[in-house]
């Protein structure tokens, strides 16, 4: 772990930010407001002219690689194999140090960068909106860091300015040492069975709930619509997963304590082996590379039968009721 770097190793050199979405936009600041060299490499549109706005020089990618000896590619892991082939590999410079936000691409293969260039990976466990508040606040945030290869010999700090220059280790940050596999893999499988897991999760309960007469708002209510599980997630946040079961009523402590265990069975654990599985053996990235190739149409498909749910309508009219924001 660490918890200090030093910024020296790139406060001469140029840094381009290769696109200005959410973290580009947020690590573009902050590294700037660290003193640093920041250019902005974007196709020409409103997150170009948003660069603009916010006083930096924008160029077109490949021109942004070509002007930097440091380049953070910060668009979507999706696109990102096709406009590193096309617009950025071809720029890269002997010792140019290229930096990763994730490490999907790299991990799976789908990006393979020179020989001759330090790849490194500096992976935020925080959303770009967060990077940038906490930085305005003087604080720090997690960062997963990890080498691919070492051209410079000097690759590991590199990417430790890097983490320290986008504000990760001001203070309540660290940077932990990680690589682009565990990265690619963890996240993955974090959002496929916390994230997917909890969706499937409330739905399921939420027709047993239908099954057994409860009013379908009620249940929405007590699910998830009342914010309850807003808490929940705070309260593992600030006091841990079993220590924040103190906050709850002894009816309730036993209730989640012997039903848990029900409902995550040794089955469903076969079924998480299963998923990690899928995501180690590059399976699950070769799906969705698939997917991407056939104009993503299962996923559309997916995503129809999802929204076509009781749950969702439901959903609309509780939060119209609420007046909540719907679409
Ligand atoms: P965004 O979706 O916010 O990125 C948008 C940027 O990518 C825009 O500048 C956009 O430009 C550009 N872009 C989109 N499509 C293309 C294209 N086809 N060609 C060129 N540029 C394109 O991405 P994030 O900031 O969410 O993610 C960036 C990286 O950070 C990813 O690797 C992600 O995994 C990682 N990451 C993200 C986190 C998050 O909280 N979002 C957290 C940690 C890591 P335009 O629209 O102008 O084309």
């Amino acid at each position: 772990m660490h918890f200090d770097s030093n910024l020296n190793l790139i406060s001469e050199k140029s840094i381009s930010i290769i696109g200005y979405g959410n973290q580009g936009r947020a690590q573009a600041l902050n590294l700037r407001d660290n003193g640093l060299n920041v250019i902005i490499g974007n196709i020409r549109d409103e997150y170009w002219e948003r660069a603009e706005r916010d006083g930096f020089k924008v160029y077109p990618i490949g021109d942004a690689v070509k002007l930097s000896e440091v380049t953070l590619m910060l668009i979507p892991d999706e696109v990102a194999p096709q406009v590193f082939k096309e617009e950025v590999e071809g720029n890269l410079r002997h010792g140019h140090v290229l930096c990763f936000a994730s490490g999907y691409n790299v991990a799976f293969g789908y990006i393979k960068p020179p020989t001759y260039v330090d790849v490194v990976l500096v992976a935020p466990r925080m959303i770009g909106e967060g990077v940038r508040s906490l930085f305005l606040e003087g604080k720090g945030f997690p960062v997963l860091i990890g080498v691919h290869q070492d051209y410079s010999g000097r690759a590991l700090d590199h990417a430790l300015a890097i983490a320290k220059g986008i504000g990760s280790l001001n203070p309540g940050g660290v940077a932990i040492e990680s690589s682009f596999w565990e990265e690619a893999v963890t996240d993955l499988f974090g959002e496929q069975v916390v994230g997917g897991g909890m969706l499937h999760l409330i739905r399921a309960a939420f027709e047993v709930m239908i099954e057994f007469g409860i009013n379908p708002m009620v249940a929405i209510l007590e699910l998830y619509a009342s914010g309850e599980l807003i808490e929940l997630a705070k309260a593992i946040y600030k006091y841990g997963l079993w220590d924040q079961l103190n906050l709850h009523s002894s009816t309730s402590q036993y209730g989640q304590q012997t039903r848990g265990p029900k409902i995550i069975s040794e089955v469903v654990k076969a079924t998480l082996r299963s998923v990690m599985e899928d995501i180690v053996s590059g399976k699950f990235a070769e799906e969705w590379m698939l997917e991407q190739r056939t104009a993503k149409k299962n996923f559309e498909k997916i995503w129809r039968e999802n929204l076509s749910h009781e749950i969702v309508k439901v959903e609309k009219e509780l939060y119209k009721l609420l007046r909540r924001l719907i679409q």
